[in-house]
């Protein structure tokens, strides 16, 4: 299951460059992840990196 950023996204930017398939980008007002894109780090990681750098747990699983 793909994940997505909430808008409580600081804008730190720690998460972007830790994506190992290139899903986050900088948005107009705050980090965006492509869900067609996000693998939830399966296959990669053995948790979500995007998760584990978020200071503010802002990235929860789509639902
Ligand atoms: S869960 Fe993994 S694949 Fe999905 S956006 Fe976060 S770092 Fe990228
Ligand atoms: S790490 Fe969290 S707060 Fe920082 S840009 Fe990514 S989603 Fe936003």
């Amino acid at each position: 299951m793909p994940r997505l950023i909430t808008e409580e996204c600081i804008n730190c930017g720690a998460c972007e460059p830790e994506c190992p398939v290139g899903a986050i980008s900088e948005g107009e007002n705050i980090y965006i992840i492509d869900t067609n894109v996000c693998v939830d780090c399966k296959g990669h990681y053995d948790s979500p990196r995007c998760v584990e750098y978020c200071p503010v747990d802002c990235i929860p699983p789509l639902e």
